[in-house]
C-alpha cells in the first residue's frame, strides 16, 4: 500500500472513455478461457416490494466458454461451481471436485477462431426478474426474446488486470398468458389508491428493464483471508476444500474486502442527488477515511461526486446510486466480487430516495414545526443528520462490513448500527440538538483495522484490542423475541433503560403539543393521522430493546482456543430484568395509551380522491378513526413482547437456576393486570387494553413454541383467579381450558445417521 498521495493518484483506474468500437461483443477465449461475469440493473422496475432496483447487482460468477463440437460453431458459456466444485491441488483432486457438482450453462456463444460472440449472455436474466415479477404478481412472467436485445457493447480498459467487456441490453418480461384484473398491490406502496399504480409502475402489461453484463479477466494477486466471526466483517467467497476433508470441515469462508494495496477505495456519487442530499452523503461517506488513515492507509479511501464525463455503469468504479421507487423501501450496500477469493471488485450502493420521507415525517410528528413561527430548518437538520449516517452505513456494507446492533453503549455508536433519533424535552418543547451521532464509532475504527490489515499469512491481527466493544449482528437481533439482551434496532445511543424513560417523556410532550402544525401547509388531512401514529408509537423500538433484557442472555462471538472459550453466555442480571419489566408495564396503563381529547377530532381519513398511505392503524369503523384499534395496537405492542413464548420458556429455565425476573411477576403484570382492569375500568382505554392482553395470552397459550411446562406454569402463577365481571369470568374459564388442553408438540430427534 503506497502511503504517498501522488502515487495514489497515479494508480487511479484509467479515466479513458469506454471504447464503443465493436460491431459485436466478442471475448478472446484463448487469452481468457475463464472469466468473471457480473450483472447490474441499470434500468430498474421501480418498486422495492418487487426488487430489481436501479443499481442492484446480480450474482458474481466465474464462467468459461467450452469448445463446441465443431459442427455449428456454438460453444456453451458455463458458470463454474466455485462454491463446491473448486478445490484441490492436483489435477485428480480438481477433477473430482468439479465433476461431483453441477455447473450452470448460461448461454450459447458463436466461436470464430479464438473469439466467441457472447451476445446471448446479455439476455440471461441474472437479476431473476421473471421470478421476482411472478412472485409479486402470483402469475408467471417470462422473458420475451423478441422484445429484448443488446443495445450497447463497450470495452473498459484496465492497466493491470485486463480489459472489461460490458454488454447493455433491454430485457422485456411479459405475463405468460392473459389473466383477469390483478387483485391488489403486493408492495407496501405508500400511495396505493386513486390513480396510482397497483401492479408495478410500468405503463402497460410488459415490464422492460435494462441490464449491464460485464466480462472481466480473472483477477490475480489477491490472497484470500479466512473469515473471522468476531471482527464485524461479512463473509465473502465460500468454497469447499474437499481435499482437506480429512483435517476439517470442507466449507471455508473468506473475508470480503477491497484490494487496497494498489490504489485507494473511491466511491462516486450519482450526480442525480439533490444538492442537500449530495452534501450529506459526501460528508457521511467520507467518515470512513479517518478509519483507513488510523489503520495505516492514509489516503486509502474517499468519496466524491462522479466527475463529468464518467459513467455510473463504469465497472471500474464504486458507485452510490440515488434510486427512485414507487414505494418506500430499504437502501442497500452491495458488491460485485470474485467468488473464489472474496475480493470486492465494485461496490454498489443503492440509496432509496423515499427513505428520507419517513425520517422527515417522524421529525415533523415530534416537533410540530409548522406553526406560526415555522421551524422547518429543524426538520431539515435531522434529515441531513440521518442521511450522513445512512451514507456511511450503506457504503460500510459495500466495503465489507456487517451490521452491529449492539453499539448503543459504545462511546459513539457504530455507523453499522440502525440508529434511533435522539430527542429531548426542554422547557416543555421537544428539541433535537444532536439527533444522530456524528462520525464513526470506535467499533468502526476497529473493524477497518481488523479487516484491511488482515493478511493471508497471519489472518486477523487485531484480536484482543478493544475487547469491551460488543458486536452482535442480524441473526441475534432482528426478531423481537431474540434471546440476545444487548442488541436492538432503531434505539437511542445510550443504556436501554434510562432511554426508555426519556422516550416516554418525549412522547408525552409531543402528544401534549400535537396540532395540525405536524404537517407542512397544504398537506392532505389524513397526513395528520399518519403523524399521530408515529408519535403514539414513538416508544416501540426502545420498548423492544427493553423487553430483550427480560429472559435475555448476553454472549459474545468467539472462536475456541484449545480449552479456552470467551463466548459463554450468561443471563441478563436480574435487576436489569426487573427494571425492564417495571418500565414496560407503565406503557400498558390507560393514562399512557388513552388518546388525548385535543387530538381525536384531528384524526380524519383522506379527502376524497386522495389514496390512504401505508403505516396506519387498522380500522373496524369504515374510514373513521378507530380509537379502540389504536389503543389495542399500543397495548399489544407490549403484551406481545412480554408474552412471547420463547421469552417465557427462557424465563422458566432462568428461574430454575435462580436467575431472571420471576415468571409470576411477568404474568401478574400482564394477564393479572388485564383481569383487574376489566373488572374495574370501563373506559375505552381500560377495555381495549384488558381485552388485548387476554387475546395475546390466548395466542401464547395456543402457540406450538411454548413448552407445555411453561404453559402450565404461566397459568398456575396467576393463582385461583375469580373475575367478578361475567364477560371476563367466561373468557377466563375459556383460557384456563385452553391452557390445560392445548396440543403440545414433541420435537424430532436430531438426525444421527449415517455415521
Ligand atoms: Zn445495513
Amino acid at each position: 500500500m503506497p502511503d504517498n498521495q501522488d502515487q495514489l493518484q497515479q494508480d487511479q483506474p484509467r479515466e479513458d472513455q469506454p471504447r464503443e468500437d465493436q460491431l459485436r461483443p466478442v471475448w478472446n477465449v484463448a487469452e481468457h478461457p475463464e472469466f468473471l461475469v457480473h450483472s447490474l440493473i441499470i434500468g430498474g422496475i421501480g418498486m422495492s416490494g418487487i426488487g430489481a432496483d436501479r443499481g442492484s447487482v446480480g450474482p458474481s460468477l466465474v464462467c468459461r466458454a467450452d469448445a463446441g463440437d465443431g459442427r455449428d460453431g456454438r460453444v456453451l458459456i458455463t458458470a463454474t461451481n466455485t462454491a463446491y466444485g473448486f478445490s484441490g491441488c492436483t489435477d485428480a483432486e480438481r477433477d473430482a471436485a468439479r465433476e461431483s457438482f453441477a455447473e450452470s450453462a448460461l448461454a450459447a456463444g458463436i466461436r470464430d477462431g479464438d473469439l466467441v460472440d457472447v451476445s446471448a449472455l446479455a439476455l440471461v436474466d441474472f437479476g431473476t426478474v421473471a421470478q421476482l415479477l411472478s412472485d409479486a404478481k402470483d402469475r408467471t412472467f417470462v422473458l420475451d426474446r423478441d422484445l429484448s436485445r443488446v443495445e450497447r457493447v463497450t470495452t473498459y480498459e484496465q492497466d493491470h488486470q485486463g480489459d472489461i467487456l460490458a454488454l447493455e441490453a433491454v430485457l422485456t418480461f411479459r405475463p405468460e398468458k392473459a389473466q383477469p384484473t390483478p387483485k391488489e398491490a403486493t408492495g407496501h406502496s405508500p400511495r396505493v389508491g386513486f390513480g396510482e399504480p397497483l401492479v408495478f409502475p410500468a405503463p402497460a402489461d410488459t415490464v422492460t428493464i435494462r441490464q449491464q453484463v460485464t466480462l472481466r479477466p480473472l483477477p490475480t494477486g489477491f490472497d484470500p483471508v479466512p473469515f473471522d466471526p468476531t471482527i464485524g466483517a461479512m463473509p465473502g467467497g465460500v468454497v469447499h476444500a474437499f481435499d482437506k476433508i480429512a483435517e476439517h470441515d470442507a466449507q471455508v469462508r473468506y473475508l470480503r474486502r477491497h484490494r487496497i494495496a494498489e490504489r485507494p477505495i473511491v466511491f462516486y456519487l450519482d450526480p442525480a442527488m439533490p444538492e442537500v442530499i449530495k452534501d450529506a452523503v459526501l460528508v457521511g461517506g467520507n467518515w470512513w477515511a479517518a478509519a483507513f488513515e488510523a489503520a495505516g492507509f492514509p489516503g486509502g479511501y474517499r468519496v466524491e461526486v462522479l466527475p463529468d464525463g464518467r459513467e455510473l455503469q463504469d465497472p471500474r468504479l464504486n458507485i452510490v446510486y440515488w434510486t427512485h421507487r414507487a414505494d418506500r423501501g430499504w437502501s442497500y450496500g452491495m458488491s460485485q466480487s470474485d467468488p473464489r477469493t472474496g475480493e470486492i471488485l465494485r461496490g454498489n450502493v443503492v440509496l432509496g430516495s423515499q427513505r428520507v420521507e419517513q425520517v422527515r415525517a417522524m421529525a415533523e410528528a415530534v416537533l410540530a414545526p409548522y406553526g406560526a413561527e415555522s421551524r422547518r430548518d429543524l426538520v431539515d437538520r435531522i434529515v441531513a443528520a440521518r442521511l450522513r449516517q445512512l451514507a456511511a452505513h450503506e457504503i460500510g456494507h459495500a466495503i465489507g462490513f456487517a451490521h452491529n446492533f449492539a453499539t448503543q453503549t459504545h462511546q459513539v455508536p457504530s455507523v453499522m448500527d440502525y440508529p434511533g433519533p435522539v430527542y429531548e424535552v426542554v422547557d416543555g418543547q421537544v428539541r433535537a440538538p444532536e439527533p444522530y451521532a456524528t462520525g464513526l464509532g470506535p467499533w468502526d475504527f476497529r473493524q477497518v483495522k481488523a479487516l484491511y490489515s488482515a493478511t493471508a499469512d497471519q489472518g486477523v491481527l487485531v484480536t484482543g484490542e478493544d475487547d469491551e466493544l460488543i458486536f452482535i449482528t442480524d441473526a441475534d437481533s432482528r426478531v423481537d423475541e431474540a434471546a440476545d439482551g444487548s442488541s436492538a434496532t432503531w434505539i437511542m445511543p445510550r443504556p436501554v433503560l434510562p432511554a426508555l424513560a426519556e422516550v416516554a417523556a418525549v412522547r408525552a410532550t409531543a402528544l401534549a403539543n400535537f396540532s395540525p402544525a405536524v404537517v407542512p401547509p397544504g398537506s392532505d388531512s389524513n397526513e395528520i393521522e399518519r403523524r399521530f401514529v408515529l408519535v403514539y408509537l414513538l416508544h416501540r423500538y426502545q420498548a423492544i430493546a427493553a423487553a430483550k433484557l427480560i429472559g435475555g442472555i448476553t454472549r459474545r462471538y468467539a472462536t475456541t482456543d484449545h480449552d479456552q472459550f470467551a463466548g459463554s453466555w450468561s443471563a441478563v442480571p436480574q435487576q436489569d430484568q426487573d427494571d425492564a419489566l417495571a418500565g414496560l408495564v407503565a406503557f400498558l396503563s390507560p393514562e399512557f395509551l388513552a388518546i388525548p381529547d385535543h387530538i381525536r377530532p384531528l384524526l380524519v381519513p383522506p379527502s376524497g380522491g386522495v389514496g390512504r398511505r401505508e403505516g396506519q392503524f387498522g380500522r373496524q369503523t369504515a374510514e373513521a378513526f378507530d380509537g379502540t384499534a389504536a389503543i389495542t395496537a399500543g397495548a399489544d405492542l407490549i403484551a406481545e413482547l412480554l408474552l412471547a413464548p420463547e421469552r417465557l420458556n427462557r424465563l422458566t429455565e432462568q428461574n430454575r437456576n435462580g436467575a431472571g425476573v420471576d415468571l409470576g411477576a411477568v404474568l401478574t403484570a400482564t394477564v393479572g393486570y388485564a383481569l383487574d382492569l376489566l373488572d374495574a375500568d370501563r373506559s375505552e382505554a381500560g377495555e381495549a387494553i384488558g381485552w388485548a392482553i387476554l387475546r395475546r395470552y390466548e395466542q401464547t397459550l395456543e402457540s406450538d413454541a411454548l413448552h407445555h411446562a411453561t404453559r402450565v406454569a404461566t397459568f398456575e402463577a396467576l393463582g385461583d383467579r375469580e373475575p367478578a365481571r361475567k364477560a371476563v369470568k367466561h373468557r377466563w374459564d375459556a383460557l384456563e381450558k385452553a391452557a390445560y388442553t392445548a396440543k403440545a408438540k414433541l420435537p424430532p430427534l436430531p438426525l444421527g445417521t449415517p455415521i
